[in-house]
């Protein structure tokens, strides 16, 4: 396992945030590694005087990091909030002032609004809490010398070395935390457009739906509102001896392919829906009657001759369907029940025919 897979590593418990988890781990190793090269720049005389502490807080660190693997999100936020309180608190005085330890409480700021998820009241009042330490540091430390005698060189290294460490993890920690949101949301915006998509769609043929049509008649006269727009409804003829003779599973094939046929028939700029059971609705906008009629006409003939083959069988379906072109008076919904209207006519009169 890579230190890649072991930082990325996902937590125990399902509901516990991972991004949060993996921001901490790399902060411990971050504050680890600088405080590594802290001791190595103090030297070995530092590490004398205060050789348990430094093992304590070596030892705290890996704990702690090993603890993200199994602790909540919560309490893993809160140990290391006190752990680098106590760590700064304890090292200022050790490797002085200069050093920029203080720096450090900047990384608590910013987990406290990045990786927790309380109320944003108590998020503010900790923040104050953490400017008030800051403060009090000020009070205690302020230009504190280090606790042996370090050369210019030692002390501009070391504080090279910890606003380094700050400013790479404010950069790593900042980045996952957007990266994080921008993931989420293209993924509730592409899972939006699903639903969507599926509230729009006909499960069985993939055509819109009653409710998509519906809602294209509304916005279409917006659309176009001084051109004219024709409407059709096509109702499949004797359809119940499809279903009659070759079952209802293979009537649903029917309808299926039939509606491939008015896909491909209708044109990319006519609008179509299953408006019901074996009836369909095509809207063509920009299209006066004479036109439709043509265009509809082709639809007719192309699903008359197109053989649909139903358990080893080929049959030919026929249709007949209703046209109407709206007159610019009424509202769409008229020209759809005119449509309907004579759709029945052309029932009434042998079917397989487009009234207009
Ligand atoms: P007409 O020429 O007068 O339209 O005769 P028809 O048999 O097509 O009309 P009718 O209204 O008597 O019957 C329509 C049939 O369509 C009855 C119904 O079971 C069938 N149907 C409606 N929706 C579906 C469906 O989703 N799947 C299948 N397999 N059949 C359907
Ligand atoms: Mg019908
Ligand atoms: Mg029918």
């Amino acid at each position: 396992m890579g230190l890649r897979d072991l930082i990325t590593k996902d937590v125990k418990s399902e509901n516990e945030s991972k991004t949060a988890m993996v921001a901490l781990r790399v902060l411990y190793l971050t504050v680890l590694i600088a405080f590594v090269i802290d001791l190595l720049i103090a030297g070995s005389e530092l590490f004398k005087i205060n050789t348990v502490k430094i093992f304590g807080f070596l030892a705290a660190i890996v704990v702690l990091f090993i603890g993200t693997y199994y602790s909540k999100t919560k309490t893993a936020l809160f140990l290391f909030m006190l752990f680098l309180f106590l760590w700064i608190l304890e090292f200022i005085p050790c490797f002085g002032w200069s050093a920029g330890l203080q720096n450090y409480f900047i990384l608590v700021l910013m987990m406290l609004f990045f990786a927790s998820y309380g109320r944003p009241a108590i998020k503010f009042v900790n923040a104050g809490f953490v400017l008030v330490i800051r403060i009090i540091t000020i009070m205690l430390y302020g230009k504190m010398a280090s606790q042996i005698e370090m050369t210019l060189l030692a002390d501009k290294l070391m504080q090279i070395t910890n606003i380094s460490a700050v400013f790479l993890s404010i950069i790593f920690v900042s980045y996952m935390f957007s990266q994080k949101d921008n993931e989420e949301e293209s993924k509730l915006m592409k899972y939006n457009d699903l639903l969507k998509k599926e509230a729009y769609t006909d499960q069985l043929t993939g055509l819109f739906n009653r409710r998509r049509a519906m809602e294209y008649i509304k916005t279409v006269r917006e659309e176009y509102p001084d051109k004219p727009i024709s409407i059709a409804i096509g109702d499949i003829d004797f359809f119940k001896k499809v279903n009659d003779t070759y079952g209802h599973d293979m009537g649903d094939e029917v309808l299926k392919d039939v509606a491939k046929i008015m896909v491909d028939a209708c044109g990319k700029d006519a609008f179509l829906a299953r408006w019901g059971g074996e009836e369909f609705l095509m809207v063509f906008p920009d299209c006066n009657g004479d036109d439709a009629y043509a265009r509809i006409e082709d639809v007719r003939r192309t699903i008359q001759k197109t053989a649909i083959s139903v358990g080893g069988n080929e049959i030919h379906i026929t249709m007949t369907m209703g046209l109407a072109e709206y007159d610019f008076n009424s509202d769409l919904q008229s020209t759809i029940k005119e449509a309907d209207d004579k759709l029945y006519t052309g029932k009434a009169n042998g079917r397989n025919q487009v009234v207009y």
